[in-house]
Parts: C-alpha cells; sequence; structure tokens
C-alpha cells in the first residue's frame, strides 16, 4: 500500500471532475491507481460514465448524491 493512496471517499469527490477530464494529472494518476484495486470505484465510475453518456452531458451533481448513497451502502455491507 503507497502512502498516498487515495480512499474510495475522495474518489467519489473527485469522480465528476475525473469523467469531465478538468483533473490535474497527479491526481488523475491516483485515481486510476485506485481503481485497479477496487472494484467497487470502477464500478461507480463505470455507472457514472454511462449516465453521463445517455444524457448527453455531464450532470453528475444531481447523480453524485445518490451514486454516493449506494456507494457507502456498498462499502457499509463489505466490513460488516
Ligand atoms: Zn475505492
Amino acid at each position: 500500500m503507497i502512502a498516498d493512496e487515495l480512499v474510495c471517499r475522495e474518489l467519489v469527490e473527485l469522480a465528476s471532475d475525473y469523467l469531465d477530464r478538468t483533473l490535474p494529472p497527479e491526481a488523475r494518476a491516483r485515481v486510476d491507481a485506485h481503481l485497479v484495486d477496487c472494484p467497487h470505484c470502477a464500478d461507480y465510475l463505470a455507472q457514472m460514465r454511462r449516465t453521463v453518456r445517455l444524457l448527453g452531458s455531464l450532470r453528475t451533481d444531481s447523480l453524485s448524491a445518490e451514486a454516493k448513497a449506494s456507494l457507502v451502502r456498498l462499502f457499509q455491507r463489505s466490513r460488516q
């Protein structure tokens, strides 16, 4: 485990910028590294990406509240 490894909560915060490609390269690299090890976040981003494609635009503000809640539930379940 590397010292500056991204945690899932951070990824959720960065996800819309990541998809919007406004994330600085360093942060983007951390997200990419996290995704390799975290299927939950990979699913989360894939879902967001699909939704963006369906909507035809990036409207992740309304999405992310709901997606965040479902992600939090996922992690709570996986830690029980
Ligand atoms: Zn994660």
